[in-house]
């Protein structure tokens, strides 16, 4: 494989395989990953990061052809450039947030996350005190089951809510890899405390993740790049063990398990 390398003063690109990255924004305490998939005709890019920094800079470096943007979910954190792509998807349920932005969150709790703990010189063109994030239209809309053909790669669509009601993971058919954005990734608890979240959906949709054959490979949207898929063995007993002690709901707190842990 030969390998692709990126000198960028903020965004680390890991090279994956020889048509898929991850593109990560360590300099900041939420370690966002988006992910690139090079197709044939297309790529698929997988959430557009921060917005502290420009991405499109390094999907330019990396491909020339035409990127789709699938959007996980539309917390500013996984929206930050989609206003510098043509070709945006979202889930129906969250089209709304994305049109018109999420109205139960303040730009002033938004502002003081995007600021804090960053450990490396940002570009001159942030500015967290007018920080905003995307709006906009999206090209589409998706729903569960949708499939994407970008050329000799399949990508399919998985409606799992929870942290958010339009959320999705992704599934790479020809190499199993399961982009799980914020419903399941290591180190840090998965999100399902503020009011527009859902314990019981994100439950059932972490359940929907361990039923699924072939998977090779976990990428989530923060934390440890690539988990095995050993850990939805331990995400089936995790789910067991909060609903047979009645915990999967708001108020419960931070649960722990082995590699991953979950907060209501
Ligand atoms: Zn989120
Ligand atoms: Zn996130």
């Amino acid at each position: 494989m030969r390998m692709m390398r990126i000198q960028d003063s903020w965004f680390t690109v890991t090279q994956i395989d020889e048509g898929t990255f991850a593109i990560s924004e360590y300099g900041h305490w939420e370690k966002v990953h988006s992910y690139l998939l090079l197709g044939k005709d297309k790529a698929v890019l997988i959430d557009t990061g921060l917005g502290i920094d420009n991405i499109k800079r390094i999907t330019d470096q990396l491909t020339d052809l035409p990127i789709v943007v699938l959007t996980t979910h539309v917390h500013w954190d996984h929206i930050g450039s989609h206003g510098e792509y043509k070709e945006i998807y979202v889930h129906a349920e969250e089209e709304d947030w994305l049109i018109n932005g999420i109205k139960k969150l303040s730009i002033e709790q938004i502002r003081k996350d995007v600021a804090r703990d960053i450990t490396i010189p940002v570009p001159s063109t942030f500015n967290p005190e007018t920080y905003t994030p995307f709006t906009g239209k999206p090209t589409g809309t998706l729903q569960d089951g949708d499939e994407i053909n970008i050329g000799n790669r399949n990508v399919v669509i998985y409606h799992t809510p929870g942290h958010s009601p339009g959320h999705i993971s992704i599934f790479d058919e020809s190499r199993g890899y399961l982009f799980t954005g914020d419903l399941l990734y290591d180190e840090t608890p998965v999100y399902a405390f503020f009011p527009t979240t859902d314990p019981v959906a994100l439950v059932q949709s972490l359940k929907k993740l361990t039923s699924m054959p072939n998977v090779t490979k976990i990428y989530g949207g923060h934390n440890t790049i690539g988990l095995e898929p050993g850990i939805l063995t331990e995400v089936k007993s995790a789910v067991e063990y909060l609903e047979n002690r009645n915990l999967v709901r708001h108020g419960t707190g931070i649960h722990r398990f082995e590699q991953f842990c979950v907060q209501f």
